[in-house]
């Protein structure tokens, strides 16, 4: 999948600008504050329909504009396609491929990107939240089905999440708790199962660069955790949500009384091991970023198997953070698909690529 061009209007601080990329490697230079990443930010809408930092829209619109507008020529499996997608404050987002109107969670089927930023690199080390983003953000894209299913938990979450905050002062909420649970239960059944095939493929196309990147010494393997009571998160989605239940049946009185939500998909984590052991626990910071390397490495491929082309990458100021080493070796794995890179002016990066560059000042483009 290749994004051929993008013309940026009043997104973010790009007033007006047509940028073209080159197939395989982009160097996306500049100082900082330039709109280096709101370009990354913009090629990653086009694949996933949302932003990957901001949770609402209207930040995006550059100051003093009404609405923010992505055209893009796009290549995937041989077609070229036109993306445009067009943010407006207060309206809901405007997406169409070919002039055909499509919802956030249609575009999945058009390109895809993976996008590594410095955050990753602490996949391992960090708390549950980030390796839950990165199963969302992956599977959010490889089925089209998933970001749907996913809005709805967690609108129902936040429902149920309320309901216990409210209860003290307001009983009468309690009559709805029961239903509000079962839909939880129901819904997280749901995304066990894509959860569960995702970090199994996961594992299986990360374990052999990890293998080869640790110099054949360490093995890396990836276990999804959900539920306690699911025994089987492969069984089918009538069984889970059975075991959901009784988890959900045993906490209830314990939800009431810390005014949480104990039970359901919200909770899942991805358990990260090295050479038999919890990479969190026990691996250097060394091993840990090595990891968290290779998984995102074999996310890559993942999108590879699915659609036969290698999604668009996005590395953001991921390569200035790493060592020489584990810079060849990144720059060694990514031939064959297309990826943007974004650096500082002075970082020495440029020249080891060999890439198209692209120079971000202001706004403004400059090959
Ligand atoms: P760094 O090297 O520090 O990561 P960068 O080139 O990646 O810098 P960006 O994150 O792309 O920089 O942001 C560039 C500028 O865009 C910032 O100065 C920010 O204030 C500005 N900006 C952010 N949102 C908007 C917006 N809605 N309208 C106009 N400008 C914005
Ligand atoms: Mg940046």
């Amino acid at each position: 999948m290749i994004v051929r061009r993008i013309a940026l209007n009043g997104w973010r601080n790009y007033d007006f600008e047509t940028i073209d990329f080159s197939p395989g490697i982009n160097v996306i230079r500049g100082r900082n504050a330039q709109g280096k990443t709101n370009l990354l930010e913009a090629v990653y809408m086009l694949a996933a329909g949302r932003s990957f930092r901001s949770r609402f829209d209207r930040e995006i619109v550059g100051f003093g504009y009404s609405s923010a507008e992505i055209l893009a020529d796009v290549e995937a499996h041989g077609r070229e396609q036109t993306v445009k997608i067009v943010l407006s404050p207060g309206r809901r987002k405007q997406i169409t491929v070919n002039s055909v109107k499509k919802t956030a969670s249609e575009l999945a089927g058009t390109i895809t990107a993976v996008l590594f930023c410095p955050e990753d690199l602490s996949l391992v080390r960090d708390g549950a939240v980030v390796r839950r983003r990165l199963m969302d953000n992956a599977i959010g894209q490889l089925r089209p089905g998933y970001a749907a299913v996913l809005t709805e938990y967690n609108r129902i979450l936040e429902q149920k999440s309320a309901i216990l905050r409210d209860y003290h002062e307001k009983p009468s909420l309690l009559y709805t708790l029961d239903d509000f649970s079962e839909r939880l239960c129901r819904l997280s059944a749901k995304l066990i199962r894509y959860r569960a095939s995702f970090v199994e493929r996961l594992g299986k196309s990360a374990a052999p660069i990890h293998r080869e990147f640790s110099g054949g010494s360490d093995s890396l393997a990836l276990f999804y955790k959900t539920v306690s009571t699911v025994e089987n998160p492969f069984a089918s989605e009538k069984e889970i949500y059975y075991a959901v239940c009784e988890h959900q049946e045993r906490h209830r009185k314990a939800e009431l009384e810390s005014g949480q939500c104990l039970t359901g998909a919200h909770r899942d984590d991805m358990e990260i091991e090295i050479n038999g052991r919890s990479a969190r626990t026990f691996a250097s910071q060394g091993q840990k970023r090595t990891a968290a390397l290779s998984i995102k490495l074999g996310e890559r491929e993942i999108h590879l198997q699915e659609t036969d082309e290698y999604p668009v990458l996005l590395l953001d100021d991921v390569l200035s953070e790493l060592d020489g080493k584990r810079q060849e070796f990144v720059l060694n794995r990514i031939g064959g698909g297309q990826t943007l890179i974004t650096c500082c002016e002075d970082d020495g990066i440029t020249e080891r690529t060999g890439g198209r560059v692209i120079t971000i000042d202001g706004g403004k483009a400059a090959l």
